[in-house]
Formats: C-alpha cells, sequence, structure tokens
C-alpha cells in the first residue's frame, strides 16, 4: 500500500468555509486539493498557507456546474496523481428572491450549481474511491435551509434538500466500500455568503444569539474525515447555534 498521503478534494476552497475546511483537513495531515472557480488569487492564497503549516496541496479549479468541465479534469488529475480518498462537497451559491420573483436564471443557476455539482463532481471520483479499497469519506453542504426553509430561498432550500437525499441514498450504496457519506447543514456563518444581510437582525434569529465561524463547521468536517467517524453514514449533523 502507498504510504504518500491521503488525496482529499475541497469544492470552493478559495474562501469562507471551503477555504477553513481545506486548512484543517491539511493539518490532519491530507494532501489537499483546492477547487475554485473564479477567484485565483484567493485560492493561491490558501494553498501558500497549506504550506506554510507544512502540509501539502494544489489547486483545481473548474466549475462544478459544468459538468463535462468538471469530468474531463478530475479524470485528468486521478489520472496524474491518483484517486482521492475524500471529498468535501462545499462549492456554493444563492441567488435569493421571493419565488413569485424568482427568474428561470436563478433557478437553474442555483440547482446547476449546488445539487448538479454533486453528480458532476462525484460521479467520476467514486469508482477511483472504490478502487483504492481504503475506505473513505464525503461530507456534503447541506444548510438549515435545506432542513427547515427560508423566506426568499425555494431555488436555494430545493438545491440544499436535494443534497440531502442524494446523501441518504450514496451512503446506502457505498457503505459496503466503508465510505462514509454525510451532510453537514451550517447555519448562519460568517462568510461573504451572507452578503448585507443585516447581522444583529440575524443574531436574533438565532438561539445562541451570534454567527457561526467557519472554523466551527470545518472541525466537524475534521472530525467526520478521522478513523473515529468511521461509523457515521448517511447522517446530516447541523452546526447552527440551536436554529434546527
Ligand atoms: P462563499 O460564498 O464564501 O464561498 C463560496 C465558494 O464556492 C468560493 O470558494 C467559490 O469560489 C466557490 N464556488 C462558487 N460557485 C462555484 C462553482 N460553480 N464552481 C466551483 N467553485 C464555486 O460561501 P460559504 O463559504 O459561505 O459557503 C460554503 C458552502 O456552505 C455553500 O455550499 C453554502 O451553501 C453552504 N452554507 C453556507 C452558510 C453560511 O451562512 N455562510 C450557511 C449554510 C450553508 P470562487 O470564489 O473562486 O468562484
Amino acid at each position: 500500500m502507498s504510504t504518500s498521503p491521503r488525496r482529499v478534494l475541497v469544492t470552493g476552497a478559495s474562501r469562507g468555509i471551503g477555504r477553513a475546511c481545506a486548512l484543517e483537513l491539511a493539518s490532519h495531515g491530507f494532501d489537499v486539493a483546492i477547487n475554485f472557480r473564479s477567484r485565483a488569487e484567493d485560492a493561491a492564497a490558501v494553498l501558500s498557507a497549506v504550506h506554510e503549516a507544512g502540509g501539502a496541496g494544489q489547486l483545481l479549479p473548474f466549475d462544478v456546474a459544468n459538468r463535462a468541465e468538471a469530468e474531463a479534469t478530475l479524470a485528468e488529475d486521478v489520472a496524474k496523481r491518483g484517486a482521492f480518498w475524500g471529498v468535501v462537497l462545499n462549492a456554493g451559491v444563492t441567488q435569493d428572491a421571493p419565488f413569485a420573483g424568482l427568474d428561470g436564471a436563478a433557478w437553474d443557476r442555483v440547482l446547476d450549481t449546488n445539487l448538479g455539482g454533486f453528480f458532476n463532481v462525484l460521479r467520476p471520483l467514486v469508482m477511483p474511491m472504490v478502487g483504492l479499497r481504503q475506505g473513505g469519506r464525503i461530507v456534503v453542504m447541506s444548510s438549515v435551509t435545506g432542513l427547515r426553509g427560508n423566506i426568499g430561498q425555494v431555488n436555494y432550500g430545493a438545491s440544499k434538500a436535494g443534497l440531502i437525499g442524494a446523501v441518504r441514498s450514496l451512503a446506502l450504496e457505498l457503505a459496503r466500500r466503508r465510505i462514509a457519506v454525510n451532510a453537514v447543514a451550517p447555519g448562519f456563518i460568517e462568510t461573504e455568503m451572507l452578503g448585507a444581510l443585516p447581522r444583529e437582525e440575524i443574531e436574533k434569529l438565532v438561539p445562541m444569539r451570534r454567527l457561526g465561524q467557519v472554523e466551527e463547521v470545518a472541525a466537524l468536517v475534521g472530525f467526520l474525515f478521522g478513523e473515529r467517524a468511521a461509523y457515521i453514514t448517511g447522517q446530516t449533523l447541523s452546526v447552527d447555534g440551536g436554529l434546527a
């Protein structure tokens, strides 16, 4: 068996929760592929931070919503560097509007990225993962909106609830292979995704009366990638200060 570090992929790792997950997994000794779509400088800074902390990784840019691009990039990477042991499917977008005013482009973009990304990224990686015969981990970033809904987020809620359904079934398919598949459902986490939402108003909605930090989500992902989490599969775990 190879003694080189296990490879993991984090999608949407140029900032926010994905960045924190990449740094967390690098600190656990994984070789981390840092995916992003547009912010090359931010992604390069994440890779530098991984290297400065003594970790290993590389950049792997592609658009998770583009099936052909994702498949070609991942196939080439796996052929060159070997199969991934784990994946954090984190890349996601919002495009909020009340349902009556939601246009088709906003529906398609959010579904294609958040839910389409599940197929586009994981489908090319699953058989190589199984072929490693070392078990593995898949963690999918859902949301409190996928569990309990949110005004103005019908498209986003559909994508995030869809991910939970996909996780449950893929977990059953991969259980015999010792590949654990789980969803994490963050509440309000302090990232660019919160945009211009008034912070004080949000805090009033949270039982713990504060926003979550990216490291608090990454810590759970780090745990799920550990040996002690090997028997947890098909679950959705919330990190939300009591919201759900
Ligand atoms: P950010 O908006 O801060 O970061 C999003 C990341 O996803 C960026 O790295 C971005 O890369 C990447 N990305 C977006 N679209 C694509 C794409 N098509 N292909 C590849 N990469 C893409 O988001 P957060 O860190 O806040 O959110 C991360 C995940 O957590 C998302 O799935 C989100 O839905 C979920 N979540 C977040 C919550 C929050 O409160 N923040 C709450 C619940 C869930 P680039 O900039 O290079 O394009």
